[in-house]
């Protein structure tokens, strides 16, 4: 089941005329099937001229199971602070708790905030039940839940964080219009879920707002993510570019590769201020692996960006139009092979040497790319800077690990009121619950206190220690505090459901 990694084969092929303007890059062939196809991949891109040096680096399954937890050695992080370019195959994540996903530490430690995934139909080459489909994917990839920050904290309840900042939103709301305006596009839909979280997903909706502003000639809007998603999987016809957070991208650009025709022909860029990483969408298909059968057009069409993204652009264009012209051709992978469509099913290698042949060549039925003359470069965007707003703290939310009915619960909590500040309302997973809760709702053992500021009065950080001080000596089992704060009389906080 081993596959060699023809380093020696794919620099030989190296058939730039000059070592000036070389562009180091660093690329893990990964696990699975992941050597197979970065071979080709490869292969296809150094037999079309790629001026790069291959700087290979071990990360993966190998790595996690000599124990970096993390899944990439020291020696990997300094070839990708060096060369800033990421060619990376598919890794296998061991199973169990322990390891932590590589692909999100490389996104968040180099900073590449910005996912983005061209989402294409081939049809009729490629089976599809949306032919007209061009929609690309601009995925906030640092930020939202996938901070990482989980905590449990009764017995009944856990929670996770969901972050989001301004300079985060910016920068992809901002990448998303660049990218659309370098590339001729027409339209930048935004989803997010703001009429619920307000806070979060409403600054990502305004920071939307603000941003589209500056870019007159292109067509916004926005949906909220769940009626979107159901037009995106219905009529993705109707969209261009779309931006959203983190989470929503993630599964999102997913479904949207699958109904295009398959995940696996769908490329990702990871791009940041300082680094760049490229890949396939897929993962490391283990059972495929070794047989010389898996699609390499993934991790190919990833290898296509990278070039335009380094500076490459002609190189980038051969080799999309050689891919095109293949899959019109009929010479397909078993994954999208189909009698009476496809003319030859062939292997890993046989498709990259089908391409290999074919470069130079563009497609007649299927619209060929000119990355020369359709996409321009632009500079990777930057949040601005603000002034800081005026920052008030009007109260605290007290969270409380508690079995007790909620009159009783609201007594001990009482028991602390205080002549500047007073209990205002108690919730349970975000439900008011007193004063005044429904019978019906139900309730767990984790409940928020509101503590508010009476009117006209301060509330400063002695009182938080005081009011901690008096609850302990109560016996309640506080869980974690949240303060409250307005920005330039702004309130910083949502109020509860039914409040
Ligand atoms: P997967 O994408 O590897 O496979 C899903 C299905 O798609 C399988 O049936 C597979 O046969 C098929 N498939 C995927 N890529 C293909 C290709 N290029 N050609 C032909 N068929 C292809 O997803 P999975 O099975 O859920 O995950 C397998 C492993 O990959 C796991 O360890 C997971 O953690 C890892 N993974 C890695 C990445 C990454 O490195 N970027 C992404 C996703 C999953």
């Amino acid at each position: 089941m081993n596959v060699t990694i023809d380093l020696e084969e794919i620099s030989a092929m190296r058939t730039a005329a000059t070592d000036a303007g070389t562009v180091p890059v660093t690329v893990a062939f990964g696990d699975g099937i992941g050597p197979e196809i970065m071979n080709a991949s490869l292969k296809v891109l150094m037999a079309a001229g790629a001026n790069i040096s291959i700087e290979p680096i071990d990360i993966g399954e190998r790595v996690y199971l000599a124990g970096e937890t993390a899944g990439i050695t020291p020696d990997a992080w300094d070839s990708l602070r060096r060369t800033k370019v990421f060619y990376k195959a598919p890794i296998t994540t061991p199973q169990g708790g322990g390891f932590k996903s590589l692909n999100v530490t490389v996104r968040k430690s180099l900073g590449l905030f910005a996912n983005v995934r061209p989402c294409a139909a081939y049809q009729p080459f490629v089976a599809t039940k949306h032919p007209g489909m061009d929609v690309v994917i601009v995925r906030e990839n640092e930020e939202d839940l996938y901070a990482g920050i989980e905590h449990r904290q009764t017995d009944e309840v856990y929670q996770c964080l969901k972050l989001i900042s301004r300079p985060g939103c910016e920068k992809i709301v901002r990448y998303a219009f660049e990218y659309a305006k370098a590339h001729g596009r027409k339209k930048v839909t935004c989803f997010t879920k703001d009429n619920i979280m307000k806070l979060t997903d409403g600054l990502f909706h305004k920071v939307f707002d603000e941003i589209a502003a500056d870019y007159p000639e292109i067509e916004n809007e926005h949906w909220i993510i769940d009626i979107g998603a159901a037009k995106l999987a219905d009529t993705p016809e109707a969209f261009d570019v779309v931006v959203m957070p983190n989470l929503y991208g993630d599964v999102l650009s997913d479904v949207a590769a699958q109904i295009a025709g398959s995940v696996g022909l769908a490329p990702s860029a990871n791009i940041g201020e300082h680094c760049a990483m490229f890949e396939a969408i897929h993962g490391s298909a283990p059972r495929r692996a070794g047989q010389d059968v898996a699609n390499p057009s993934g991790l190919l069409l990833a290898g296509v960006m990278m070039m335009a993204h380094i500076g490459q652009p002609e190189v980038a264009e051969k080799v999309h139009n050689a891919w095109l012209k293949t899959i019109e051709d009929g010479v397909h992978t078993y994954d999208i092979f189909k009698e009476g469509v496809s003319e030859e099913k062939v292997g890993t290698d046989a498709f990259a040497r089908a391409i290999i042949e074919r470069l130079g060549q563009k497609p007649t039925s299927l619209q060929p790319v000119s990355y020369q003359a359709d996409a321009k470069p632009f500079a990777v965007p930057q949040a601005t800077k603000r002034p800081a707003a005026k920052k008030e703290m009007v109260g605290i939310d007290v969270f409380v690990h508690s079995t007790k009915p909620v009159e009783e619960l609201a007594q001990a909590m009482q028991g602390s009121d205080n002549q500047a500040f007073e209990l205002a309302m108690i919730t349970n997973r975000g439900v008011k619950v007193w004063p005044a809760g429904l019978p019906e709702t139900f309730c767990t053992d984790h409940w928020r206190c509101r503590y508010l500021a009476k009117s006209g009065k301060e509330f400063n950080k002695a009182m938080i220690v005081d009011l901690l001080r008096d609850l302990n000596a109560g016996g309640v089992d506080f869980v974690k505090t949240e303060q409250l704060f307005t920005f330039d009389g702004e309130a910083g906080y949502s109020l509860g459901q039914g409040q």
